[in-house]
């Protein structure tokens, strides 16, 4: 389980967390949405670490760590290990092949043996339907593909979850297909999952949670289910604006 206590996040003038606590389940896929400028980023890149609250605490499994104080450097390692994340735009280094995108963290991060390594890539591969792909190199591919593969790049670091910032807001429809059912595979799988997304019918079809947020605060915090058949007027004239 990850989860937030009290967590508050001010950038200079602008108070981008404030107060929120939030649970994320394991094995669950929880969908963050909310207007631009929310804090939906924000939160996301302050699991991993990525950002740096002043107050609160991140729970990550049997993890702690007091965002009021300064953060030691092996707990900094051990938590971010725990997450993987994939970006809106997918950053694959350009100069490596496929396989070698895939199989460059698990070998120098966690010191695996390369053949592990490449069968692993491999096997994750085959799973977003792009085995064909290992010897290429990213500009070879379309964006949803290489979308597939950062994806392949969070899983091959075995994270417990994956954080995704609105994975297929650069991608035309057809593309964001692709990208959005191998998630909905993944969710099918019991991969822990934190999405960002603007998606709305993915979040109605995929999520088993939906976190609101708006102006740095946790407006809605419940089942998908209670999200859309029960919507506040706040909520409602959100949907209605996504439409
Ligand atoms: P979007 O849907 O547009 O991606 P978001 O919900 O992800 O929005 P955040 O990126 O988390 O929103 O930003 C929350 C607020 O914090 C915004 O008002 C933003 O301008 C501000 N903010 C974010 N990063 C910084 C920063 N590095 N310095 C100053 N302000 C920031
Ligand atoms: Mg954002």
């Amino acid at each position: 389980m990850i989860s937030f206590q009290n967590v508050d996040k001010q950038f200079a003038d602008h108070h981008a967390l404030d107060n929120v606590s939030v649970e994320f389940p394991e094995h669950q896929t929880t969908v963050l949405v909310g207007p631009s400028g929310a804090g939906k980023s924000t939160l996301l890149r302050s699991i991993n670490l990525l950002e740096r609250p002043q107050a609160g605490l991140l729970k990550i499994n049997d993890q702690t760590i007091d965002f009021a104080k300064p953060i030691a450097r092996n707990e900094l390692l051990k938590a971010r290990q725990q997450t993987a994340m994939v970006f809106q735009s997918w950053n694959l280094f350009p100069h490596l092949t496929i396989l070698q995108n895939i199989t460059e963290g698990p070998i120098v991060v966690h010191k695996q043996p390369k053949k592990e390594a490449e069968a692993n890539a491999r096997r994750l591969l085959e799973q977003v339907g792009l085995a064909d792909t290992a010897d290429r190199y990213p500009d070879q591919l379309s964006g949803g593909q290489q979308q597939r593969i950062s994806i392949c790049r969070a899983l091959a670091l075995d994270p417990s979850y994956i954080l995704l910032d609105e994975p297929t807001s650069a991608l035309d429809p057809e593309l964001e297909a692709q990208v959005l059912r191998v998630l909905q595979d993944l969710a099918k799988q019991d991969q822990s999952m934190i999405v960002v997304t603007h998606n709305m019918e993915f979040a109605r079809r995929v999520a088993d949670k939906i976190v609101f947020v708006e102006d740095g605060r946790i407006e809605f915090d419940g089942s998908t289910d209670d999200f859309f058949t029960h919507p506040t007027d706040r909520i409602q004239a959100f949907l209605d604006a996504m439409e």
